[in-house]
């Protein structure tokens, strides 16, 4: 009996002692299943590693954020069927015309196109680089105030990042005389001797009562205004008109004839009205041609409408409008169409110019 409680005794101490070892190796207030412990290692380690490592919680917390992107645009998409109709912007604006020519006084309203054509806001917000030279009212009305340059904007109210500018030139009020000042130094031929030069100005050739061709001028059809003639008849016969040409080219010759059967039938005075001097018909210059029908009212038809429309954008004018008899000379020929090329057509024609007013000359025979 007293060997077994010995020996109960030395196996307790023995406990005890192995137990005192585990703990004070590992610090830990361990047991007899430290080894079993291990587990608990690796979750101390691992908050460890997650505060000791700030780098790796960037890394983790930066994929967070993008998680939280995708939420928005998953929100955005849920919504986005029911605001859809909302988001319809003015993206584009083109105007008409991006510059044009006003004399003081006079208006012009270019035309606005905003796209997409569903934005339902169109708003225009017009405005003038310089209100000295030229005005603009909230409808895109610009009006020349002062001989100068300006550019006139028009931005979308509804985004004020889309905007169009058109330049405006403004002719100072005294720009008749000065162009007529050009006239005299060129215009001498137009004396009563024999012409020898047909007679430029602002770098158009210029064929009416006070400026004749050389009798031997006979250049043949300008080879740009027969282009441009073809191009307009076939962009004429897209929109279903038809347009021909009833009489081109004259020489001298075959004019002074057509003349003098004129003035036999109606006399000088009345012959002049209608028909040109040898020598002064645009006819001869290769550059004036006459379309359709010789009767003041194809004005009135679908073709002569077109072609007054129309004209300008391939370079050629109505050479002898209405309302511009006594200063062409001639009465309205809405038949006669002369070219003068892109530099000037549109600009004449905006401006409702006859060419003898567009170059601030006369056309007036000498007797
Ligand atoms: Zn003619």
């Amino acid at each position: 009996m007293k060997k077994l409680l010995i020996l109960t005794l030395v196996a307790v101490l023995f406990l005890s002692a192995c137990v005192k070892d585990a703990s004070e190796n590992d610090g830990n207030k361990g047991t007899l299943y430290y080894t079993i412990d291990v587990p608990t290692e690796a979750p101390t380690e691992a908050p460890a590693d997650s505060t000791a490592v700030p780098t790796d919680s960037i890394t983790e917390t930066e994929p967070a954020p993008t998680e939280t992107e995708t939420v928005p645009p998953e929100t955005t998409e849920s919504t986005a069927p029911e605001t859809e109709p909302v988001p319809v912007k003015v993206d584009g604006i083109t105007l008409s015309i991006y510059e044009f020519w006003l004399n003081v006084g006079e208006s012009h309203m270019p035309i606005v196109t905003m796209t997409p054509e569903d934005a339902p806001d169109k708003g225009e917000k017009w405005e003038s680089s310089d209100k000295t030279v030229a005005t603009v009212d909230k409808y895109g009305n610009i009006t020349g105030v002062k001989g100068g340059d300006c550019t006139v904007t028009v931005t979308s109210t509804d985004n004020p990042d889309v905007y169009a500018e058109v330049k405006v030139h403004v002719k100072p009020e005294e720009t008749e005389p000065e162009s007529v000042t050009t006239v005299p130094a060129e215009s001498e031929p137009a004396e009563k001797g024999e012409v020898t030069e047909p007679t430029y100005i602002g770098g158009i050739l210029v064929v009416n009562k006070t400026y004749a061709l050389p009798a031997d001028y006979n250049p043949g059809v300008d080879p740009a205004a027969q282009d441009a003639l073809y191009q307009m008849f076939a962009d004429a016969a897209k929109e279903g008109i038809s347009l021909w040409v009833k009489s081109g080219v004259r020489t001298y010759a075959d004019q002074k004839w057509q003349y003098n059967v004129y003035v036999e039938r109606d006399g000088k005075a009345l012959a002049d009205t209608y028909s040109a001097r040898p020598g002064h018909s645009e006819h001869q210059s290769g550059l004036g041609f006459d379309l359709n029908s010789l009767s003041t009212s194809f004005g009135e038809t679908a073709e002569g409408k077109w072609l007054a429309a129309n004209c300008h954008k391939y370079g050629f004018i109505i050479r002898y409008p209405a309302g511009k008899e006594n200063i062409t000379g001639y009465m309205y020929e809405p038949w006669h169409v002369r070219y003068v090329g892109m530099d000037h057509a549109p600009v004449i024609h905006e401006k409702g110019l006859c060419l003898e007013e567009y170059l601030g000359i006369t056309s007036q025979y000498n007797d």
